[in-house]
């Protein structure tokens, strides 16, 4: 249930609603919007019902929620974007983020010289696996708390945020130290526990999809991190199985589109992980890119035929200011990077 509060409701009429919902049982998740200010309520219907909110001052009106997922939904904004703000860079509405980096922290000369060369082309975050998902047991498994530590370093050096999957809630605190953004990868979108570590961690959330999870299935896995207040979530398309095997996943990019109308999150694209070779990136981005996306994640390696882990679909970190010079003008073209936008690509922003 949606409580629209009226344009001259005040922060005692607001607090006062939340404070009766709570104290009822359900819980209260107040929204500002630029104009209204609506509170969305989770908790059984007729409970709700029976606290007869729809007369207490400041309220507008109650409106149900149709979706299956509340606080996630496009309904809850009455349309409005959800911008993120991650140690002062915007993803979202129009904002477009670049968060690149190698698949996986392999040494500290491979991270900080990658760390480096995205910093200087003006990515907006670094991405780096301590702790990797990897289909064989027998395979790498990534560097752990030494690749956290390394992770740290590149923060410190660079100034970019640092986005890194955990894989186990037991490893949450370490991986908080480090995090600015948190990656839950495809495996784990739907490990319930972990999501709701997330949620009560705080942390902004990168959520991938599950490679064979509906869009429904995702933003209910989303509503797992937002229904503990943890309102930092992004969505994240890699790629999903279909019966089509001249690649290895099939990027849907309809997602993108789709999702701006069913929610109010920032929706990134991964075009590394769906193509599984460095040829389709390009293409994959500026398509991702020209459809809307917030944002991209995309892994790029100084030496990618040394990778220890994804080289054959890294981009060379040589190549990298380029790329990202034209997947930035895509972006412009979908109604990013204005120019009073602060992410705007170097050269943009020295044109501006
Ligand atoms: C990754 O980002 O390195 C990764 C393993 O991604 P996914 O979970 O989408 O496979
Ligand atoms: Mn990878």
């Amino acid at each position: 249930m949606m409580i629209v509060m009226k344009p001259t409701a005040t922060e005692q009429d607001v607090e006062a609603l939340i404070e009766r919902v709570e104290s009822s049982g359900a819980h209260a998740h107040p929204i500002d919007g630029e104009e209204l200010t609506v509170i969305g309520v989770i908790g059984d219907r007729e409970h709700i019902a029976r606290l007869e909110l729809e007369g207490a001052p400041g309220v507008d009106r109650m409106v149900p929620i149709m979706k299956p997922y509340k606080l996630s939904s496009a309904e809850i904004t009455h349309g409005a974007r959800t911008v993120l703000e991650i140690a002062g860079r915007k993803v979202g509405g129009e904002h477009f983020a670049m968060i690149a980096g190698p698949c996986t922290v392999e040494s500290r000369e491979q991270t900080l010289a990658t760390a480096r060369v995205v910093r200087d082309a003006g990515a907006t975050m670094f991405r780096g696996g301590a702790y990797k998902p990897r289909t064989s047991p027998y395979a790498f498994q990534g560097l752990g708390q030494e690749g956290l530590r390394l992770l740290l370093e590149a923060k410190r050096e660079t100034g970019l945020p640092i986005v890194t999957e955990v894989m186990d809630a037991r490893d949450l605190d370490e991986v908080l130290e480090v995090a600015d953004v948190i990656q839950i990868g495809a495996r784990n979108m739907q490990n319930y526990s972990l999501l709701t570590e997330i949620g009560r961690s705080g942390r902004p959330a990168l959520l991938k999809r599950g490679l064979s999870s509906t869009l429904e299935e995702l933003l209910m896995a989303a509503e797992y991190i937002l229904k503990e207040g943890n309102e930092a979530v992004m969505l994240c398309e890699r790629g999903i199985r279909t019966f089509e095997t001249a690649y290895r996943f099939t990027l849907d990019l309809m997602a993108v589109p789709v999702l701006k109308e069913l929610t109010h999150l920032p929706v990134i694209v991964d075009p590394s992980h769906a193509a599984g070779r460095r040829d389709l990136v390009l293409p994959l981005s500026l398509a991702a890119a020209a459809a809307g996306a917030d944002g991209i994640i995309v892994e790029v390696h100084p030496d990618p035929e040394q990778a220890i882990c994804d080289g054959p679909q890294a981009l060379p970190a040589d190549g990298f200011a380029e790329y990202l010079e034209r997947v930035w003008a895509a972006a412009a073209v979908a109604g990013k990077a204005t120019a009073t936008d602060d992410h705007l690509s170097p050269t943009a922003r020295a044109a501006a």
